[in-house]
């Protein structure tokens, strides 16, 4: 489904991701932990290309682009490989002028050219789906993080995205906010929708991920499914990063 490689992502001289490959196979949830300043939500950024790579390849379904200093990228090329990604962002980005309803319907009608009654309906199941059937009418400002956070998610699923890529999703809420997200967030990858995570919630980690991916240093140090790598990995680096967050 996706498949990045070789990837290198520098800022002026600063190299941020030194060589990173990862496959995030269909339908299944890849979380990505690892200390702050690792390179995380700068690899999230590559998939979608709201962070051009240095160099290296990204692929996502029959799409795939190679980028080097000289190779020409051309914008419709980035255009279409971001529309097959979905993004929840830590802050959740709502238009605060429209309702609940014409937040998650304005990009299948702007973008995707939906009937807007076809995009109502939709946009009402998707609302019933993460719990705020009740809320459509109501502006973001009326609503908890929590609650934003899960019209976000329910926007990104509208795009009919074949990924959705969540960045520390839940890092802005009030503590007693995060389960609410967290369990729409679970109930969205048992749907067997394809999800690229990065989050500090190593419940959440344990919980829904079918592969933990744990980078330090702009490398992916190690990867496994969640039992490996928080019960049975023997890296000295994966190790002190678990132990010091627990
Ligand atoms: P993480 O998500 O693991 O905390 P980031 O990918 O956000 O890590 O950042 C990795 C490094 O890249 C940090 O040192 C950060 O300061 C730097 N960085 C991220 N984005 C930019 C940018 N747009 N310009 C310059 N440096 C950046």
């Amino acid at each position: 489904m996706i498949t990045m490689q070789g990837l290198h992502k520098k800022f002026g001289d600063l190299e941020v991701l030194k060589g990173v490959d990862l496959k995030v196979s269909k339908g299944s949830t890849v979380v990505i932990i690892g200390p702050s300043g690792s390179g995380k939500t700068t690899l999230l950024r590559c998939i979608n290309l709201l962070e051009i790579p240095t160099e290296g390849v990204v692929e996502i379904g029959n799409q795939s682009i190679r980028f080097s200093p000289d190779a020409k990228v051309t914008k419709t090329d980035i255009l279409s490989m971001r529309r097959k990604t979905g993004m929840v962002f830590q802050g959740y980005n709502l238009f605060p002028h429209k309702t609940v309803l014409q937040n998650v319907m304005e990009g299948p009608v702007t973008v995707l050219k939906k009937p807007s009654a076809q995009a109502a309906a939709e946009a009402k199941e998707l609302l019933a789906k993460v719990g705020l059937a009740d809320k459509a009418d109501q502006f973001p400002h009326q609503l908890s993080g929590g609650q934003q956070q899960r019209v976000g998610i329910a926007r990104a699923l509208a795009m009919e995205p074949e990924v959705i890529l969540f960045d520390e999703p839940t890092s802005a809420l009030d503590p007693e906010l995060v389960g609410e997200v967290l369990k729409v967030m679970k109930e969205v990858a048992s749907e067997g929708i394809t999800m690229v995570v990065v989050t500090h919630e190593m419940r959440f980690a344990r919980d829904a991920a079918d592969k933990v991916v744990f980078m330090d240093q702009g490398i992916i140090v190690e990867e496994g499914p969640p039992e490996y790598i928080f019960e049975q990995s023997q890296n000295p680096r994966t190790r002190t990063f678990l132990n010091r967050i627990s």
